[in-house]
């Protein structure tokens, strides 16, 4: 998806809500409350509809993202466009000078948006490399002197790498697909991370070899899986034995968060990395992702509530409202 593009596909909200109902029901509307799809028959009034099931209207919105939204739709898929094409990430105030909505507007949109980006790769296979970095908080110069009367705190805080009092992130990395899955996992234990592995790799397709590098927590993968090591701090790569492809993509955020946000609370850090796996897993498509974005939008129990980073999420997403019955 391009500007051109997209002025000429979506200019109307008309335009953009038929895309919508065709990305969700197929041309065929379903009630949201009873969902039934028959007696069902088009309101006068513009976009709305009437379920003679349970005798209640009801629109393309109910339970999306775009639920309640007063910004006209164009903006939205504005922001989305943005948000997917720039590689590197794009701040609230980008967008908010781009396409001429309030920062506030532009943040609390961004963040939405990122909910509808939790579409990782669920099913990893073949050689696969895992690693794990550390991101947020305030980095100490390395060579800055650290006075003698400083807390100790401060200095594990300058600390790089292993040790740090940084969020551990880690990240899987498929060389067959070329996608990448991501969690924040605070305790780097075997445990922990034999979850992460088992969520997203394909367990039984018995063909997946794993690369990491010589960390005491991953010796527990040489039950699971054919598992080779690299000792960094000998060698970087060792014919195939390497593990370039995740740091390539861990300096692709790393990259992107210092160039675009400075700094990113723990609190959102999912969100963040949601996005850029998201864009690093469907760079290689043609419309970058643009399609599966909306389809995630509108499909409620994929966008956010099952995903709850430590934080009060409900203020920046729409959880699944309980109805009264
Ligand atoms: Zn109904």
């Amino acid at each position: 998806m391009n500007i051109s593009e997209l002025n000429t596909r979506f200019n109307t909200q008309e335009k953009c809500i038929a895309y919508l109902e065709w990305i969700r029901w197929d041309g065929i509307p379903v009630c949201p409350y009873c969902e039934h799809s028959d007696h069902i028959v088009k309101r006068r009034e513009g976009y709305r509809y009437l379920c003679n099931n349970c005798n209640r209207s009801f629109s393309v919105f109910i339970d999306t993202v775009f639920e309640d939204t007063n910004l006209p739709l164009r903006y939205w898929f504005q922001i989305i466009m943005l948000m997917i094409n720039s590689k590197t990430g794009i701040s609230s105030c980008e967008l908010h000078r781009q396409v001429g909505v309030t920062q506030k507007t532009a943040w609390f949109n961004a963040m939405k948006v990122r909910c509808a980006m939790l579409d990782q790769a669920e099913f990893l296979e073949g050689i696969l490399e895992m690693d794990e970095a550390y991101l947020t908080g305030k980095q100490r110069h390395p060579r800055t002197k650290i006075p003698d009367n400083e807390p100790r705190l401060s200095r594990v805080q300058s600390k790089r790498g292993r040790g740090t009092q940084k969020v551990p992130v880690v990240g899987i990395v498929s060389r067959d697909s070329g996608e990448v899955a991501t969690k924040v996992i605070e305790k780097l234990t075997s445990r922990n991370l034999l979850a992460m592995f088992r969520q997203y790799v394909k367990e039984d397709s018995g063909r997946s070899i794993l690369i990491t590098d010589e960390f005491a927590s991953y010796k527990k993968f040489d039950e699971i899986v054919e598992h080779l090591t690299i000792e960094h701090q000998k060698e970087f790569s060792r014919g195939i034995i390497n593990t370039n492809m995740i740091e390539g993509f861990w300096s692709l955020l790393k990259n992107g968060i210092r160039g675009n946000f400075r700094v990113i609370s723990k609190k959102y850090l999912p969100f963040y990395l949601a996005e850029y796996s998201y864009k690093y897993n469907k760079r290689k498509q043609s419309d970058y992702g643009f399609d599966e974005v909306i389809d995630n939008a509108v499909e409620d129990e994929k966008c956010m509530v099952n995903y709850k980073p430590a934080g009060d999420v409900k203020k920046i997403c729409y959880p699944k409202k309980k109805r009264k019955e």
